[in-house]
């Protein structure tokens, strides 16, 4: 019997029918479609993914799958190896293309991606991939991107298909639950809701209400919760695109200008300038994969490498350093799969710096609790806040001035941190200080009931100076510098900032 023609349409972190090219361009074809999802079992063993992340795109594979049935082929999910489950359907249909993204994900998923080319070349099927948001692949040269990147982010949205051919067969293959035992590493907490109608909702609600006060808010962490836009995860799993944004955000600066909206004009470029921003540092993933899991300055590599104090790792990871603010900011993000930029930076900071524990190790439990773990962003931030790009300020943060600038009464100190809820104000930002009649009058023995502070930040960051500057020294470090800045820097640092890769902030 003859085998019937199917395109297939890949589906991996787009989960969206708008803006969505490879679907659009199948559809014209006029051939049956087949639109999968697959959920990798290996990818959900590995030390970066998390059941976190699955509830989230468990919400948007439900509404991805009313949304293509309404257009006329619903979606199916299989679980397994994308070329084991390709192979397979080959036997079943004759598969004309394959339709996707290109990736810019972890080697795991790269390595994969180079798999399913191989395995497509073999079999002669041609596998047809298009570019995501403003990620350049095989790009030449960096001083090009950005003019590509805005470019691209200009272009018109590409609609929704009026309908797809569907497949003859029916096909089996249902959404995992939310508690499958396939997503091996498990959380507690909640887990922001996802889906398309959801993206959509939270962005509105940032235009006309919620993004006021962005910018004033950005750093306060129990403020910025509610105040910055909360759409990263719906970008890093795709169920809107970053173009898509922006024309929202222009549509608001014509209404803006006719009063009819609330966020204003400086609120509203900075959000597209961090939208940039995002492009930017996932290119550099594009550019050098390596960054996963090597420094962008090779000089830094084995820096911290086997330095790995796990009393301290674990201390940091659950929230018990015996710095106030650190531990409200970990057990507030644990909990929420979310925290600001600069308290994820002051994190990062405090292990990399005040605990000397390596950024490769720590990104993984980071990755994991964050909803929106997006690799490019990921490991970039990772390593620029962990001083080992050799192209930017090194960025060292205190964690009681923190604390003091951006909690100054201790209100979000006490909500995460309860062994500390009836401590006077005076001593919420370094509780080791309370002489010990006021430790007992509030039944909060430092030591005992929460820990004294694990590292000295002083001493340790005189020592984790020490340590940088001699890098810093070394014979041809500004030369290896140059060649990570010429790949992957940015094109808009200035006369005077290029001196800043050997240059110290303390914040
Ligand atoms: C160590 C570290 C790790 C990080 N890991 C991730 C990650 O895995 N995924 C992720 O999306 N962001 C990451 N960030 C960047 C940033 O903290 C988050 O993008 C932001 O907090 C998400 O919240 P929001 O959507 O409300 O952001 P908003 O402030 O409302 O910004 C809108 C969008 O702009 C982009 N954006 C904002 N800030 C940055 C930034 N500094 N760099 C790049 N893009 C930015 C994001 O896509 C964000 O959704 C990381 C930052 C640090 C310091």
């Amino acid at each position: 019997m003859q085998k019937s023609e199917i395109q297939i349409v890949w589906f991996k972190r787009d989960l969206r029918t708008i803006d969505h090219k490879p679907l659009f361009e199948a559809s014209k074809t006029l051939k049956p479609i087949l639109p999968i999802y697959v959920v990798e079992n290996e990818y959900w063993k590995q030390p970066f993914s998390n059941k976190r992340h699955w509830c989230f795109i468990y919400d948007s594979l439900i509404e991805l799958r009313k949304e293509l049935k309404k257009l006329g082929q619903s979606l199916i999910v299989r679980i397994g190896s994308v070329t084991e489950i390709f192979n397979e359907l080959s036997t079943q249909f004759k598969i004309i293309s394959i339709y996707a993204h290109e990736e810019t994900g972890n080697q795991w998923t790269y390595d994969r991606d180079l798999n399913v080319k191989k395995w497509s070349n073999r079999k002669n099927i041609p596998l047809i991939e298009y570019p995501t948001n403003g990620i350049v692949r095989n790009l030449k040269n960096r001083d090009d991107w950005s003019k590509i990147r805005n470019l691209r982010m200009k272009e018109s949205l590409i609609p929704k298909p009026v309908s797809l051919m569907s497949i003859d067969e029916i096909l089996e293959g249902s959404i995992p639950k939310k508690n499958s035992p396939i997503f091996k590493n498990d959380f507690n907490g909640e887990v922001q809701k996802g889906g398309r109608s959801e993206a959509l909702k939270i962005i509105q609600s940032f235009i006309n209400d919620r993004g006021q006060n962005y910018l004033f808010n950005i750093s306060k962490p129990g403020i910025s919760e509610k105040t910055c836009s909360r759409i990263s995860p719906h970008l890093t799993w795709g169920t809107i695109s970053s173009k898509e944004i922006i024309k929202l955000l222009n549509l608001n600066k014509i209404n803006s200008q006719k009063n009819r909206s609330t966020i204003n004009s400086r609120n509203l470029n900075a959000i597209k300038s961090r939208l940039s921003w995002r492009c930017h540092f996932i290119q550099k993933l594009e550019s050098q994969p390596s960054i996963e899991t090597s420094c962008m300055h090779p000089f830094y590599d084995k820096l911290r490498k086997d330095n790995m104090n796990l009393e301290y790792y674990k201390a940091w990871k659950e929230g018990l350093t015996g710095y106030p603010f650190i531990d409200a900011c970990m057990r507030s993000l644990n909990h929420n799969g979310w925290i600001t930029f600069r308290m994820r930076a002051m994190l990062v900071s405090f292990a990399s710096y005040d605990l000397w524990l390596d950024w490769r190790k720590t990104g993984h439990h980071l990755a994991q609790t964050f909803t929106d773990y997006e690799p490019g962003i990921h490991y970039s931030q990772l390593q620029m806040q962990s001083g080992v790009t050799g192209i930017n300020t090194l960025r060292i943060y205190n964690p009681i001035k923190q604390s003091m600038d951006h909690d100054i009464n201790g209100k979000f100190i006490k909500k995460w941190v309860h062994e500390l809820r009836n401590i006077p104000e005076i001593w919420i930002h370094e509780p080791w200080k309370m002489d010990l009649k006021t430790q007992e009058n509030v039944n909060c023995l430092i030591g005992k009931h929460y820990p004294k502070p694990i590292v000295d930040h002083t001493t340790a960051i005189r020592n984790a100076k020490a340590k940088i500057s001699s890098i810093f020294q070394k014979e041809g470090y500004r030369k290896k510098s140059n060649i990570v800045f010429e790949k992957l820097g940015s094109r808009k640092r200035t006369k005077s900032s290029k001196k800043r890769n050997t240059q110290l902030q303390l914040i």
